[in-house]
């Protein structure tokens, strides 16, 4: 679960991680409320779960009051990258001298937390990595030793902070840093730009925080948060119906059973020349009424053209997917979709049969996943 910048502050400021005084607003007047509150020169924010908001025109310097609401009726409703602004943060401006990174995330690779840090922030990180990979000082923790202080000065002198009060706050700050990764269960806690103002002060001037979705039964609270008119809203009906679904920008619309097959099916219609509507795992149950919910949340899609299952049975039993997808065609209106069926494994053949005598004509059996993302592809066209 990916938060608001205000609500990762929110979280930083528990562990003690210095972060400008701030409120909500999402109106206009609430923008002015929260500037006359705070007092003097204000930044109204747009709350977007996306980054590079301040190039697309999401963060906004307002010298009062009025200023704060007008910069907020320009802001609240502005598209970012497919988000639309509905809330906003009003924090107290800041005086920026230096901007610094720091992230700590998941390395899946190495099995381990990776903390990542560069006195060339404000920049997307990326950006970094490519053209001055030297700066970016990248350090693991052994998850089982813990944190420990050199871990801290390590960061700070690979990056060659020189000032002693910068390094003892930027130390202190790591360190916090990690509390947080650890005891929010996040899988990305990254702050950029980390600040130091003209007075030495450092303090997270942004937040992006990502909480695993699968430890939010231990944060009540932070899974409150979740912002449901957020989501995208097949995937919000997905969420619903129990179905795993990633929404793809593509016309097949594609459903396997597992998602190892799954994914693999994506690759194939990929490389058959094909774009991919979604990615849908039936799971390895596959039953009938899972079939069913699968394509009521595919067809959704507007963009859907053709739909290529792709089930291989194990556990999976073909007859019982076949069942679903005739199933389905009574219950959907499923008329405009070609549907290309590739059944193996555990009863294919009983399930093949069970699709051939139903006589359905909008039903295309193909013996091979590439036959079949072959001819799904064809039918999108
Ligand atoms: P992002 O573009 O989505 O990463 O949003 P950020 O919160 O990182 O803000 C983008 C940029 O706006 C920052 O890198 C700063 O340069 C600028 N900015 C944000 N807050 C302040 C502030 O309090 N004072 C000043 N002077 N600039 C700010
Ligand atoms: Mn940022």
């Amino acid at each position: 679960m990916d938060l608001y910048e205000y609500q990762g502050k929110e979280l930083f400021r528990r562990v003690g991680i210095p972060v400008s005084d701030g409120r909500r607003a999402d109106s206009p007047q609430e923008a002015r409320a929260a500037a006359q509150e705070l007092g003097g020169p204000v930044v109204v924010k747009a709350q977007v779960l996306t980054g590079g908001r301040g190039k697309a025109g999401g963060i906004k310097l307002a010298s009062g009051p009025d200023d704060a609401e007008q910069r907020a009726k320009e802001i609240l409703g502005l598209d970012i990258r497919g988000h639309v602004v509905r809330r906003l943060w009003i924090e107290k401006a800041s005086d920026i001298a230096k901007e610094y990174y720091l992230s700590i995330t998941f390395d899946r690779g190495a099995k381990q937390p990776l903390f990542m840090f560069t006195t060339q922030g404000g920049v997307e990180i990326e950006q970094v990595a490519e053209e001055s990979p030297e700066a970016l000082i990248r350090l693991h923790v052994d998850p089982l030793e813990g944190f420990q202080p050199w871990i801290a000065r390590r960061l700070v002198y690979g990056a060659a902070v020189e000032d002693p009060s910068e390094q003892r706050q930027i130390a202190a700050i790591v360190e916090r840093l990690y509390r947080a990764f650890v005891e929010f269960d996040a899988m990305l806690c990254e702050i950029n730009p980390l600040i130091v103002t003209p007075e030495g002060e450092v303090k997270a001037l942004d937040s992006k925080f990502t909480v695993d979705d699968s430890a939010l039964f231990r944060h009540p609270d932070v899974a409150e948060w979740r912002d449901v008119t957020a989501a995208d809203p097949i995937e919000a009906f997905a969420r619903e119906k129990g179905v795993t679904y990633v929404k793809l920008d593509g016309t097949v619309g594609i459903c396997g059973n597992g998602a190892g097959l799954s994914m693999s099916t994506v690759d194939v219609v990929a490389h058959v020349g094909g774009r991919p509507a979604n990615f849908c795992d039936l799971g390895g149950g596959g039953s009938a009424e899972g079939v069913v919910d699968a394509l009521e949340v595919i067809t959704r899609d507007p963009q859907v053209k053709s739909i290529f299952f792709n089930i291989f049975g194990g556990i999976t039993r073909c007859d019982e997917v076949a069942r679903g997808i005739l199933e389905a065609l009574g219950r959907l209106d499923m008329s405009r979709y070609p549907l290309v069926v590739r059944l193996d494994g555990t009863n294919a053949e009983e399930g093949r049969r069970l699709l051939q005598e139903a006589g359905r004509p909008n039903i295309h059996p193909e013996a091979t996943m590439l036959d079949g993302a072959r001819r799904a592809v064809e039918l999108a066209a």
